[in-house]
């Protein structure tokens, strides 16, 4: 099962250094690294050297643990690795630094920056030249939830957004319906169920997870859904107790 951290825009360098020492020391965290749980943090990217510095250490006094199992990478990462774009984050030099994954297409870069999916196509590609996992985001409004229209948007968002991609590489989809992000509101078994049999039918190779209001008293029916591989958590993954009973379902 992968459990995905997205802290957004959260946590300082010394908010970060208490959230590990107290969630590297856990045994629950062992135990769910053994069990083979993929856990994967999305720090803002001022944070990357420190993370990386974090895990290097633990993993390097916890040689029985596999490094694959705890990784991290940035929220959003430009489609040129180098250049003139004032602003951006580079995906080399993340992947220089041991980061290995990349959020693509998150709700709030589509709404706040208005990134669409020509955006996420390029960036899904630079992360893919790079050998780097993207893990694409989609989901509906509300408003289109309502309408009935849903469906039809959100394989026309991974239509355009993968158009690019190479799949014999790993791609992951994270479904994140808008209504669900940050609201408490999470969507029902059957949302999940039925957006997760359009997706596989679709994309039968690709790991699918789903986002949205995630907690501990939620996660163990929403990772036993079929054809649903993990959970992208935001709020819920900056509390080490939260996160470390969540990872423990
Ligand atoms: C997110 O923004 O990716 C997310 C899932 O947020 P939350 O868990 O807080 O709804």
């Amino acid at each position: 099962m992968i459990f995905a951290a997205n802290w957004k825009l959260n946590k300082t360098q010394k908010q970060a250094q208490e959230f590990f020492s107290v969630f590297l020391q856990s045994n629950l965290l062992t135990e769910s690294l053994k069990n083979k749980n993929e856990l994967i943090f999305f720090p803002q990217a001022l944070l990357s050297e420190q993370i990386s510095n974090i895990f290097n250490q633990f993993l390097k006094k916890n040689t029985s643990l596999k490094k694959e199992y705890l990784s991290w990478g940035l929220q959003n990462i430009f489609y040129n690795n180098q250049g003139a774009f004032t602003g951006e984050n580079s995906a080399l030099t993340m992947k220089e630094m041991g980061g290995s994954f990349s959020l693509i297409g998150h709700s709030e870069r589509r709404t706040l920056f208005n990134e669409t999916n020509k955006d996420a196509s390029k960036k899904i590609k630079a992360a893919q030249d790079l050998n780097l996992v993207p893990i694409l985001c989609f989901g509906e409004s509300l408003e289109l939830r309502q309408s009935g229209e849903y469906k039809k948007f959100i394989l026309n968002q991974l239509s355009q957004s993968l158009d690019c991609t190479d799949t014999s590489k790993r791609i992951i989809l994270a479904y994140e319906p808008i209504w669900a992000i940050g609201t408490g509101k999470q969507a029902s078994d059957q949302d999940i169920t039925e957006i997760g049999s359009l997706i596989k039918e679709q994309y039968p190779k690709l790991e699918l997870l789903y986002g949205g209001s995630v907690k501990p008293s939620n996660v163990k029916s929403i990772v036993s859904q079929k054809n649903i591989d993990g959970v992208l958590v935001g709020g819920a993954s900056l509390d080490h107790n939260m996160f470390l009973e969540l990872i423990s379902v």
